[in-house]
């Protein structure tokens, strides 16, 4: 099975890299569509690639991926083990937050990736992407980070981005607390079913 969602991600991937579909294409290098864990039970899903993900074409490998990467170590949830992307797969300009419209534009490829790989646990990456996933009223990433959101049968988690946890490193211990809870959801030793809501926007 894992082969067979490693070869329709490459083709996935592949199709992607020619998307033009919004203007963020014609303001960097390339797509970048994703990488990790064909068969992750968990996916992570950032905001978009910022300069160093430009460059290299890889997700979250700049100083908060850097930081991922640790915390991800810390959790006993290795890099390699999980799958990671970006609501938007290319960069936006000056690394500002992708409109909605964009998010909207780049949301199938997502989809696809998701249909593939089928997680079980998905978690978004600051509010960006929690907007594009769950919904543009939820107003603070302190009013849902931490929370198990449900759709079709996948649970959903919103946490601070690793960049927010750079400029302001009072949101370690809420991640922290975030990662602990995540990690034990997708080893199957802890609540993954608890404080589930189902407020907010569509999508899985
Ligand atoms: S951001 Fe997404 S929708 Fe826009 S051009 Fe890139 S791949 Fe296509």
């Amino acid at each position: 099975m894992e082969a067979k969602q490693a070869s329709a991600l490459e083709n996935l991937a592949k199709e992607t890299c020619s998307c033009t579909k919004c203007p963020l294409r014609s303001g960097c290098n390339g797509v970048v569509f994703g990488e990790g864990n064909p068969a992750s039970p968990v996916m992570f899903v950032g905001e978009g690639p910022g300069q160093t993900e430009d460059e290299l074409g890889r997700p979250f490998v700049g100083k908060a991926g850097q930081l991922l990467d640790k915390i991800l170590q810390a959790a006993d949830l290795p890099r390699g083990d999980v799958y990671i992307t970006n609501i938007v797969k290319c960069r936006p300009p000056g690394n500002r937050t992708p409109t909605a419209e964009e998010m909207n534009a780049c949301l199938p490829w997502l989809r696809l990736q998701f249909a593939i790989i089928r997680p079980k646990y998905i978690i978004l990456l600051g509010l960006a992407a929690t907007h594009g996933i769950l919904g543009a009223d939820i107003p603070t990433m302190k009013s849902c980070r931490g929370q198990w959101f449900e759709r079709k049968g996948v649970k959903i988690m919103p946490t601070y981005h690793p960049a927010a946890l750079l400029r302001n490193p009072q949101f370690k211990k809420p991640v922290w607390e975030d990662f602990i809870v995540i990690r034990d959801a997708v080893k199957g030793t802890g609540a993954g079913n608890q404080n589930v809501s189902n407020t907010g926007k569509e999508e899985s």
